[in-house]
Formats: C-alpha cells, structure tokens, sequence
C-alpha cells in the first residue's frame, strides 16, 4: 500500500514549505477554475506578472471589470497579516487534522515565527472556523465582510484559550478541503 498518495496532500505539504505553492494551493482552494474579483465579483480578472514573464511577486490579480489589484488574501482572515501564507495553511492543517491540535509554541518552533505572530495566527483560524460554522456554505468564504455581516451571535464569545487551536472533535474531525480558506 503505497502511504500518502493524495494528490492533495502532496499539494498540502508543498503549500506548507513553499509560499508559490502557498499561494496556489489557495487559490485552487478559494477559486478552483473560476477565479473572481473579490470586491465587484467580475470574472474577467488576469495574473500579473513581472518582466521575467514569472507571476508578480506578491501574487497579484487584476480584475478588468474594476481595475482593481487583488490577491488570494484579498477579502479573508489572511488579509491583515504579512506572515508567508505557507505559515497560515500549516497552521490550518495542523489544527483541523491532529486531535490535539497546535499550540502557540509549538507553531512558532515549527515554522520558525515569534511566539506572538503564532498566537495572532490560531486566534485567526479560530475566528475564522467558528464563523464557517455559522455562516451557510454559499457565504462562506470567511472574509471581514462576513465578519461584519454575520458577526457573533450577540452573547456569544469566543473560546478564551487561544494558545491551542484544533483537537476538538468539531475541529479536527471535519476535512480540510471543501473548506473555504
Ligand atoms: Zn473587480
């Protein structure tokens, strides 16, 4: 039996060491085939390159219908934060897959960030799951809009403890892909 064949895991672990491979294993996650404009929604949005002919370094879209730029992170819990997004989807995989989840310290040595940048990082993916479970599927792309939208139930707060994300069995028993990141 051949272990660890999938094609999406194989995608997983090059998204995880390497941020091109970041960034387009999110893209096929958020987009798959049909990559949109995320502020007015066109289609009709093109890859930016550099002179080189290689994509931009940011990995930067423009959309037609707007003019605008806009990137993977663009509209999602990623948007604020400057840390490779090679960081993020480990730290994603990490908390849904393991059943006891990450902690802070534990990402911050894996990935080599600041124990605070790790703490910033599953804060996020917690904020960004619990809003998932809220919001229907067709809305779910977890961005500040949604945030805003949709919101916290009033009374209803978040799980203090966020030094570890993951290893609750609504977490961690739920597939990563399907899910909009
Ligand atoms: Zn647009």
């Amino acid at each position: 039996m051949v272990k660890n064949a999938s094609p999406v895991l194989a995608a997983l672990r090059a998204a995880t060491t390497d941020e091109k491979s970041a960034v387009e294993f999110l893209e096929a996650q958020r987009w798959a085939d049909a990559p949109a404009c995320p502020r007015c929604g066109d289609a009709s949005v093109y890859k930016m390159t550099a002179v080189s002919g290689d994509r931009n370094k940011d990995y930067r879209w423009r959309c037609k219908g707007c003019k605008q730029m806009f990137t993977v992170r663009t509209g999602t819990i990623f948007e604020e934060s400057r840390l490779p997004l090679r960081v993020w989807v480990y730290a994603f995989w990490k908390a849904c897959a393991s059943k006891k989840g990450i902690s802070a310290l534990q990402l911050s040595r894996e990935m080599e960030i600041t124990h605070k940048s790790a703490l910033f990082v599953l804060r996020r993916i917690r904020q960004g799951l619990s809003m998932e479970v809220r919001v229907p599927m067709e809305h779910a792309p977890c961005g500040r809009r949604h945030a805003r939208e949709g919101g916290n139930p009033p009374g209803r707060r978040q799980a203090t403890d966020l030094s570890r994300v993951g290893g609750q069995p609504a977490l961690s028993a739920r597939p990563l892909d399907g899910r909009r990141m």
